[in-house]
């Protein structure tokens, strides 16, 4: 139905309003909901896309294409033909991707305290004896990048978008310049989490070529949604790798990438890709870690994806599964909170996430709220470094996990408590 804009009423409607609403949210209480919005899982009819997994590569079939028994150790580097695959989806090429066991995370997270330990390729000194080492963190962004930084005593530096939303380059720019203490960037360069926000060629290429006071900074480039599109609009992003050694620094950036939303999420392969300087180097560190990877795993991927249309082919039965589940979210939230003012969300293309912006201040009595009506949601400021939302208004939704008639009961209901929170905000309780 037609929606006022809160601002717009009078407190005399804005408490009716209210009372409608407390009695809407004691319903949903009563209804003794058990939902769950919180983490970009995929469901369990996604996970059943790769079964095939589960019975490959069979049990004769060992050796990959140059022989190498896969049931034993070594090959740091990972299978070239799984490599082969993921080249042009990554934009790195194959001789500077390495492919890993199933967790992307960890090879961020091993990155980061390698660079902590030892120097990186252009550096003098490891971060850990760098005086309050820093990085740039774009917000909001994703919680188990800023748990990194967090452990290992690196301070986190948010950088807000512009008022239209965009990456603040200019911002970004000015401080890398600024301060050699900032050694680093986390960024989600496609469909990002929570934005769903691609980054642009303009801003790839400023990225690339920017100038940083530390001559060792380096960009997380964090593509973990690289094939993960939710139209038949598949955005496209510039090859930061080129990039960068277009622009003289080579040694700028580590790509990242994996199949946990391809295959499975618990067993599939991760990627890193980067200049052969960083690559040594990482070898360098691993190959103190690990023999080598699980190459069995490795092979069944192989056998399974085939080649970079049979992993286009698979993210489109994704699609399928996620879309309508995305739309959902859409048609809800803008039937609910549509017109109110006091809501904006975002529409990704892809990825995993919508990002809810409620009013100012009110985020963690909205989660509150969902908690008590049974509905979780991602905990208040997880969007942000340190837990801290300045604004506390950002609130992740994750849509992939529950069925589509869970997820309508679940946003029906967060609609009801942005509302309720909005008004107690602007009558003051
Ligand atoms: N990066 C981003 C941006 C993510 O959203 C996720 C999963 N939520 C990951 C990394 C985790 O990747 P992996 O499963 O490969 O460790």
């Amino acid at each position: 139905g037609h929606v006022d804009e809160f601002s717009a009423l009078g407190s005399d409607s804005l408490l009716a309003l209210r009372e409608q609403l407390q009695k809407e949210y004691l319903r949903l209480q009563e209804r003794g909901l058990k939902l769950d919005l919180t983490r970009g899982k995929p469901s369990a009819e996604q996970l059943d896309f790769s079964n095939e997994l589960l019975a490959l590569p069979g049990p004769d079939d060992y050796r990959a294409a140059d022989g190498t028994d896969c049931r034993n150790y070594g090959g740091l580097l990972g299978l070239t033909e799984l490599r082969e695959i993921f080249s042009p989806l990554l934009q790195v090429p194959t001789a500077q991707l390495l492919a890993s066991d199933n967790s992307s995370l960890s090879l961020m997270h091993d990155t980061v305290i390698h660079a902590m330990l030892f120097p990186l390729p252009g550096g003098r000194t490891r971060w850990a004896e760098v005086e309050r080492p820093a990085f740039l963190c774009p917000v909001p962004g994703y919680d188990r990048h800023f748990s990194i930084c967090q452990k290992f005593g690196i301070e986190m530096i948010p950088v807000e978008p512009t008022a239209d939303g965009a990456l603040d380059i200019d911002e970004i720019e000015r401080l890398a310049a600024s301060d050699a203490r900032i050694k680093g960037m986390w960024f989600v360069p496609k469909y990002g989490n929570p934005t769903g926000i691609s980054v642009t060629a303009e801003q790839a290429r400023r990225l690339a070529a920017m100038p940083t006071a530390a001559d060792d900074f380096r960009l997380l480039w964090d593509d973990a949604y690289s094939v993960h599109h939710l139209t038949d609009q598949h955005t496209a992003i510039a090859p930061i790798l080129a990039l960068c050694a277009e622009a003289g620094h080579p040694d700028r950036v580590f790509v990242f990438g994996s199949t946990s939303k391809v295959t499975f999420a618990g067993a599939g392969v991760s990627f890193l890709g980067t200049s052969a300087a960083n690559l040594d180097w990482f070898q360098g560190h691993l190959s103190k870690r690990t023999i080598g990877p699980d190459k069995v795993n490795q092979l069944r991927h192989v056998r399974f994806l085939k080649d970079a249309d049979g992993v286009r082919k698979l993210m489109e039965r994704h699609r399928e599964s996620l879309a309508p589940k995305f739309a959902k979210v859409q048609e809800i939230l803008t039937e609910g909170l549509g017109g109110t003012g006091v809501a904006h969300w975002t529409d990704a293309h892809g990825g995993y996430f919508i990002s809810l912006d409620v009013l100012d201040g009110t985020a963690a009595e909205v989660i509150r709220l969902a908690k008590e009506a049974g509905i979780a949601l991602t905990p208040a400021g997880s969007t942000y470094p340190y837990g801290k939302d300045p604004r506390d208004r950002n609130i992740r939704l994750a849509p992939s996990f529950p069925p589509v008639a869970d997820l309508d009961t679940a946003m029906r209901a967060v609609v009801v408590c942005v509302k309720l929170a909005a008004l107690d905000k602007l009558l003051g309780n």
